[in-house]
């Protein structure tokens, strides 16, 4: 996916499907065509009325931490398929593991699918709220002989496995008898036993070269407060044994999950079978990896237990809210989402690609602003003591946004980058002598360089040309640079947080000390910028470009009423690894 003609050829298509949006999909000859293979397996699953013709699909999240980029692509996958069939989308709390689980999680999920755009209607379902169902299905199990309780400990059954050559070895409780098995299960819920005593485990094939069918285990004992049950379970199952039942409870038609749940297919349908209850397909496409990223929640939780980040909603994190947070549109997340595509093998998406989703959203979106972050004085010698008012164009992609006044005097900031002593050839921006055109304004020059006591230019005199004021065609002058510009006595100072990406190492996963391939530059705060005084009206989460900068947001965590604070979202093209002065 990483080779240049793919990138290009996927930025292609984003673009064109950001041009799209909006249209009707029916409308579009191209969509005759199934998106990707799992609507193909639906498409035949509807003409062959398999599953009554019916599609109803579901998110189920584990909440033991917040979404990522990869559950966002899962979410529109689903979303996107009851959607196109006009079916039915469940959002289902996966919630059978409580020393993990807490109700913060909950919360943001519930928040974090609604953003994107998801419609569950009035479906946020628990697992847990099938416990007693399924302790009686496991009942069930053990009535046919196909369940039995086990006292060897995790580390037994482990090493009873056997191996990818050899068999595993049956365990000595494997022939207990029902009425054993019966009473035993029925105590080990009512909390006769302690931890990882004892399990339910399923009576399978202990030679069966796939090792989740070597006598899986079904529950495991586990006393702790569930954040939903309370302490009215002890017994808790096993994701294998759950999550079929959760679907076939809720009469999904399509459990499409990730690839690594391949070979745990033959097990789901093995319990369903058994049980001979209702039995939804089990799909596997391949996860979203990204470059640059780590994804897993185990890693995602360190980095913020050990406050790697500033908490899960961080703007350099992956996840939904640090993304939200950083000023990602739901749009460009969908779109981006959309555009990679479903694939059946697992592979490193280029994280350049998610920038560009967002950078085409917000160009089309954001309104234009001035705004200097690393500030360097201009004094207009020639310029009299007035206001002037200029007029600028609020969004050139957009020809209904109109423009806005931004008021010009005789000092002005310009960012210090452009300016040079000694710059180098083919350097258009200002220089002693030199001439650069104010944006929106008037062509000036400079005439002198003031320094303090350490050599330090701390101050440009210049001159500005009154036959030079934009959009009046009155002089014939052209200068090849144009920098933006704020007055000094208008100016509102803000601070600003640049991001750039959390990892220096391209698959940080993969790395064997990932903690080492943190990028230390990751986040740069500017205590004091200066931007155009309308940005002082700006609310939080509101988006705009900063001309020649990137696009940014109001920051939602630490803006007051006193302080601004801008994130900045993305840069305006690519420019990781180029300096500052490069970007
Ligand atoms: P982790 O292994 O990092 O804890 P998970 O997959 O266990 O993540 P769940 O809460 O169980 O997290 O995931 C909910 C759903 O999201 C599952 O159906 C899972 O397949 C899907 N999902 C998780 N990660 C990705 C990913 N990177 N790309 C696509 N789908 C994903
Ligand atoms: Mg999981």
């Amino acid at each position: 996916m990483t080779d240049e003609n793919s990138v290009n050829k996927i930025r292609r298509k984003i673009i064109e499907g950001i041009m799209d949006e909006g249209k009707s999909t029916n409308e579009n000859p191209i969509e005759s065509k199934p998106k990707n293979f799992i609507y193909e397996i639906i498409d035949e699953d509807i003409r062959t009325n398999k599953l009554g013709g019916r599609v109803h699909t579901r998110f189920p999240p584990e909440p033991n931490g917040y979404l990522h980029i990869g559950h966002a692509k899962s979410i529109c996958l689903n979303y996107g398929i009851a959607e196109h069939y006009g079916g039915k989308f469940n959002l289902r709390f996966d919630d059978t593991n409580p020393e993990k689980e807490e109700q913060e999680y909950v919360d943001s999920i519930i928040e974090d699918v609604k953003w994107l755009g998801a419609n569950f209607e009035d479906r946020i379902l628990y697992a847990s709220d099938y416990f007693e169902q399924m302790y009686n299905w496991a009942v069930e199990l053990i009535k046919k002989g196909k369940a039995y309780v086990c006292d060897l400990t995790a580390n037994e059954i482990r090493a009873t496995r056997g191996t990818l050559t050899e068999p595993g070895i049956e365990s000595p409780y494997r022939n207990r008898s029902v009425e054993e098995n019966l009473n035993l299960f029925e105590r080990m819920r009512k909390g006769e036993f302690p931890n990882g005593s004892k399990t339910l485990r399923a009576k399978i094939d202990m030679a069966s070269p796939n090792f989740n069918m070597r006598d899986p285990i079904m529950y495991r004992i586990v006393h702790a407060e569930h954040h939903r049950q309370g302490d009215q379970w002890c017994i808790y199952p096993t994701y294998d044994w759950a999550h079929g039942l959760e679907d076939s409870f809720e009469r999904i038609t399509h459990s499409i999950c990730t690839l690594e749940f391949e070979n745990h297919r033959p097990l789901y349908d093995w319990f369903l079978d058994e049980l001979g209850i209702y039995h939804p397909q089990q799909i596997e496409f391949a996860r979203l990896n990204l470059s640059y990223t780590v994804m897993s929640k185990r890693r995602l939780l360190q980095l913020v237990k050990d406050s790697y980040v500033d908490g899960w909603d961080d703007p350099r994190m992956p996840t939904i809210s640090g993304y939200r947070r950083r000023g990602y549109t739901p749009e460009a997340v969908r779109n981006f989402t959309e555009i990679i595509g479903v694939a059946k093998r697992d592979a490193l998406t280029d994280i350049s690609l998610l920038e560009f989703a967002i950078r085409e959203d917000l160009n089309k979106n954001a309104q234009r602003a001035m705004a200097i972050l690393r500030p360097l004085k201009v004094i207009m010698t020639n310029y009299p003591d007035q206001v002037e008012e200029l007029d600028a164009v609020n969004n050139p992609e957009n020809p209904i946004a109109g423009t806005r006044k931004v008021p010009f005097t005789k000092e002005l900031y310009i960012e210090r980058t452009d300016f040079m002593e000694n710059p180098p050839k083919g350097y258009h921006r200002l220089m002693p002598g030199g001439e650069v055109r104010l944006r929106y304004a008037y062509i000036i020059k400079c005439e002198e360089v003031i320094k303090n006591s350490q050599g330090e230019v701390i101050e440009l005199r210049c001159t500005y040309d009154p036959e030079t004021k934009s959009g009046t065609g009155s002089s014939k002058k052209k200068v090849k640079g144009t920098i933006h510009w704020v007055s000094a006595k208008h100016a509102v100072e803000t601070e600003v947080r640049l991001y750039d990406r959390l990892f220096s190492s391209e698959n940080p996963g993969a790395e064997e000390n990932w903690l080492e391939h943190i990028n230390p530059n990751s986040l740069e705060i500017i205590p004091s910028a200066l931007v155009e005084p309308f940005l002082k009206n700006a609310k939080p989460g509101n988006r705009f470009q900063f001309e020649r900068h990137g696009y940014f947001c109001v920051d939602t965590k630490y803006t007051t009423s006193e302080k601004l604070v801008f994130n900045r979202t993305v840069t305006l093209k690519e420019s990781w690894g180029k300096t500052e002065n490069q970007k």
